[in-house]
């Protein structure tokens, strides 16, 4: 066994105390940045994986240093200068930090090269660079007729949809509510449950003055035929707890893509049961899948239900007018949803003034239709209640029009269309791609990185396949969007897959 040089025991002290620091480094502070990054509670960080490191790069700098001013035995005068080794340590001790730092990053490295721009450079969605001083304190300016309920409500209201990705808090719900929104959307499903939660508590004393509707939901899912009507009728009770109210004015077959669904008996029978019961007020129907056009059209005709919520927006499909308008003929309220059409307007690549302007611009031109009662966005912070409602009982002006058109313009190969699904009988794995785009949305234009992931993760296909598949729907989408790779990126995205 070769003898080590004399002195060089203490040099291995420190080389080995620094390996150890980059080690503990990698594990405890790169697993807490990874859970920072991927939306852990905060609270429930004890801080020990900080101290650790810490106490770990102190222990690396002590020796370090105790090792610079150690005088080397039989070592030349020139080695043993107390300079040199002072500089000597100085770079060592900094070697060992920036070795221990880039250790505890290395850890995140799946999420700084998968999804890096987009967590850091990413700026709250929807919202505006520079918020004008005239939109400070906007209040709603326009209370519009919800068709045949009869209740007017806020043209511009508060949703509460996965996009808001846990994020919207009792405080803003209360703030909408002194802003004058009347209006309240929820699920048993958004935010796992705590959207109703969030939102029962800030109606508390003034929920009479408010509209509220929520979905024939749980929180693990939506009903459907097959559900009994006490299961039904269950979901909706588990809303009125969670919401703390006796009642809700609206209940809606949610997100619904099929008739069978939309007229299941047992969802109508407890309908009708909780209605008579005092528990609901009115019944409606949300649909953005690719069947919206017939669970519209059905919904419509069957005269069951007293508001639709639909996915409307400039340069939505042309029937979609047809529909809204036939709905208002029977006078069933409209409720619009998805009005930014992707939300991709902080990332165009187009003047600010269209930028800052989009969403005011998308807003005016949804309620420019008399047939439309209000419109849904999800709000999660105080500032998009000044640039959101700063548009409302407003009329869209020409250059409004312009932007939606330039806005339209630059997405087209970008936006899935949310009444569409053309391709999807191109694909043999039966891959739900308008849903895997949507959550794409939800990832890169919403900001709810960590609902995307959740939602794709409980897909029973994912986007795997499509690496090895010869892509029949290349050319399936009538929009022009290349299918197969925003597929697969897609995939490498929400699933933190690095294809590099
Ligand atoms: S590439 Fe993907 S989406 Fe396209 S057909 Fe193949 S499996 Fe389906
Ligand atoms: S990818 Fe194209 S064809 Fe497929 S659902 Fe979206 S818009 Fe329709």
């Amino acid at each position: 066994m070769p003898r080590l040089p004399e002195g060089s025991g203490s040099g291995y002290t420190v080389l080995f105390a620094w390996v150890l620091a980059a080690t503990i480094g990698y594990f405890a502070l790169g697993g807490f940045l990874t859970r920072l990054l991927e939306g852990y509670d905060r609270t429930s960080e004890s801080g020990i994986s900080i101290l650790l490191t810490a106490g770990a790069i102190a222990i690396g700098l002590g020796l370090t240093f105790r090792w610079a001013r150690e005088k080397k035995p039989g070592a030349a005068p020139s080695d043993s200068s107390p300079r040199r080794r002072f500089l000597l340590g100085v770079l060592g001790a900094g070697g060992g930090v920036a070795a221990t730092s880039i250790a505890a990053l290395a850890r995140t490295s799946d999420w700084l090269t998968v999804s890096g721009k987009h967590i850091f450079l990413v700026r709250p969605p929807y919202q505006a660079d520079t918020a004008l001083n005239e939109w400070a304190g906007s209040a709603v300016g326009a209370y519009r007729r919800l068709g045949r309920t009869e209740a007017r409500i806020s043209d511009i209201s508060l949703g509460s949809g996965s996009g808001t990705g846990g994020r919207q808090t009792v405080e803003v719900a209360r703030e909408a509510i002194e802003r004058g929104i009347n209006y309240f959307d929820t699920a048993p499903d958004y935010s796992g449950t705590d959207s109703e939660k969030r939102l029962g508590e800030a109606m508390l004393g003034v929920r009479d003055r408010m509209f509220l509707a929520t979905k024939f939901c749980r929180p693990t899912g939506h009903l459907h035929p097959g559900h009994s009507v006490q299961e039904y009728m269950t979901a909706v009770d588990e809303s009125l707890r969670r919401l703390q109210t006796d009642w809700v004015d609206l209940v809606h077959i949610h997100s619904c893509d099929s008739v069978e669904r939309l007229m299941d008996e047992n969802a109508h029978e407890a309908f009708d049961r909780l209605k008579q019961a005092g528990k609901v007020r009115f019944l409606g129907v949300s649909t953005h899948t690719p069947n919206l056009e017939e669970v519209a059209n059905h919904a419509i005709q069957s005269d069951r239900f007293d508001v639709m919520m639909l996915a409307y927006h400039y340069g939505a499909w042309p029937s979609i007018g047809d529909i809204i308008d036939r709905a208002a003929e029977k006078d069933i309220g409209v409720v619009a949803m998805k009005t930014l059409r992707g939300a991709m307007h902080q990332g165009l690549m187009w003047s600010r003034p269209d930028r800052e302007a989009y969403t005011q611009a998308a807003f005016k031109w949804v309620l420019s239709n008399p047939s439309v009662s209000g419109l849904v966005i999800s709000i999660w912070e105080s500032a998009q209640l000044d640039e959101f409602l700063y548009a409302s009982g407003q009329a869209a002006a020409s250059q409004d029009v312009a932007r939606l058109k330039r806005y339209e313009a630059l997405t087209a190969q970008e936006h899935c269309r949310p009444h569409c699904g053309a391709c999807l009988d191109q694909c043999p794995e039966q891959l739900p791609i308008h849903d895997i785009l949507r959550y794409r949305m939800y990832f890169e234009h919403y900001g709810a990185q960590k609902e995307a992931m959740r939602l794709y993760s409980e897909l029973e296909s994912k986007a795997d396949v499509c690496l090895s598949c010869s892509a029949p729907c290349t050319n399936a989408c009538p929009y022009g969007i290349p299918i197969p790779q925003q597929t697969r990126d897609t995939h490498d995205l929400l699933s933190m897959q690095s294809r590099a």
